[in-house]
């Protein structure tokens, strides 16, 4: 049913977990979703793997997003990511286990630890990868190429578990099953004898500058704010939300924001939580690539303004106005 290594066949489908240090990334449960897909299909056992200084609280949602098994390694050699541990951990336990399937998010550390692990054991590797299936009792792991236009289909010609990177916000997840509860299985962090990487220091990103495609919050910009001056109060509603900064392609014409910041059918097409539309007419070409946001709140000066249609709360206001205001009562209200 699974693929083989030296003789050894295995069941467990592997999805090393992405958190916050107190929450999981909701990438680990879209994994978890998929390798329970997988092994609702032909069998076996959908397994985390926790790795942190303080992760064991997070066994619970791992379980109720489908973990049947979480290997948990707990030490505080772990709270930031260093490659040399994780790679030669995670390498160690699929050494023990044999796992047929090893899921990373295709995230700067997923990616990071996908690929070093792949290479360094020698192991089949499907990075970006955006579904999965089984044949003829082996997985084969689909990836888009040519600008999406493509699917490749990977099979692996190696023994070994099949190493992949899985994009996020493409597989979805089903809603917890709040019963279902996990094995846990502790385990020691392993340390390498010789060390590639030498982690310094830990130094968090401004939010204002993430990768807009992956912000939980995104302050987006439109004409309508008037000037290049006043983006700074877009940046500072971002600031205090932890959100990034988007705008619409005029903006970026303008010269407003870079390139990487345009959101719409010829930018980057966002799923946030929440997105604030500032002075945004809600052209077909910016909403396509927004729609999709959880809550969509939107200030125009023009009632008819199509974005209200589609936003969840609509301020009919001037963003210059609103935005100090807004800014400062979020402030108060506990953001940074
Ligand atoms: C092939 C093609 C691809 C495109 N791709 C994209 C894309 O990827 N992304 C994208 O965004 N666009 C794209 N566009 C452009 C798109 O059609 C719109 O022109 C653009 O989205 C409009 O940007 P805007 O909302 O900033 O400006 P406008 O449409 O000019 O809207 C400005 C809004 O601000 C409001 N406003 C003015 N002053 C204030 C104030 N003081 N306070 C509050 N509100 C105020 C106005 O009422 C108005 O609704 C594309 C167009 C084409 C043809």
């Amino acid at each position: 049913m699974t693929p083989q290594e030296n003789g050894r066949v295995t069941s467990e489908l592997w999805v090393v977990a992405e958190h916050s240090g107190d929450a999981v990334d909701r990438v680990t449960f879209e994994l978890l979703g998929e390798a329970r897909r997988l092994a609702k299909e032909a069998g076996g056992q959908v397994c985390a793997v926790a790795l942190g200084d303080h992760v064991t609280p997070l066994v619970e949602s791992l379980a109720h997003y489908g973990a049947d098994t979480v290997y948990v390694v707990e030490d505080e050699r772990l709270r930031y990511y260093d490659p040399n541990l994780v790679v030669a951990t995670v390498g160690h336990l699929c050494s023990i286990r044999h796992p047929a399937l090893v899921l990373f998010a295709a995230t700067t550390t997923g990616s990071d630890t996908a690929i070093r692990l792949a290479l360094e054991r020698q192991w089949p590797f499907a990075p970006g990868c955006v579904n999965f299936h089984w044949n003829d009792g082996d997985i084969e792991m689909v990836r888009p190429m040519a600008g999406q236009k493509l699917h490749a289909i990977i099979g692996a010609a190696r023994p070994g578990p099949r190493v992949a990177s899985v994009v996020p916000d493409v597989l979805g997840f089903d809603a917890p099953d709040k019963k279902r509860s996990a094995r846990v299985v502790s385990a020691e962090v392993v340390v390498p004898e010789r060390s590639r990487v030498d982690v310094g220091e830990f130094i968090a990103g401004d939010p204002r500058t993430l990768d807009i495609a992956h912000a939980d919050i995104v302050v987006a910009a439109g004409r309508g704010m008037g000037s290049k001056e006043n983006m700074q109060l877009v940046e500072d509603l971002a600031a205090v939300l932890g959100g990034s900064v988007g705008g619409t392609r005029v903006v970026v014409d303008l010269g407003w924001l870079p390139r990487e910041r345009q959101v719409g059918q010829t930018g980057a097409v966002v799923k946030p939580k929440l997105y604030v539309a500032c002075g945004i007419s809600g052209a077909t070409q910016h909403t396509i690539g927004m729609r999709d946001a959880a809550t969509i709140i939107a200030i125009n000066t023009d009632a008819g303004a199509p974005i209200f249609k589609i936003a969840d709360l609509a301020l009919q206001a001037d963003v210059t106005e609103v935005l100090p205001v807004l800014t400062q009562q979020c402030r108060q209200a506990g953001g940074r």
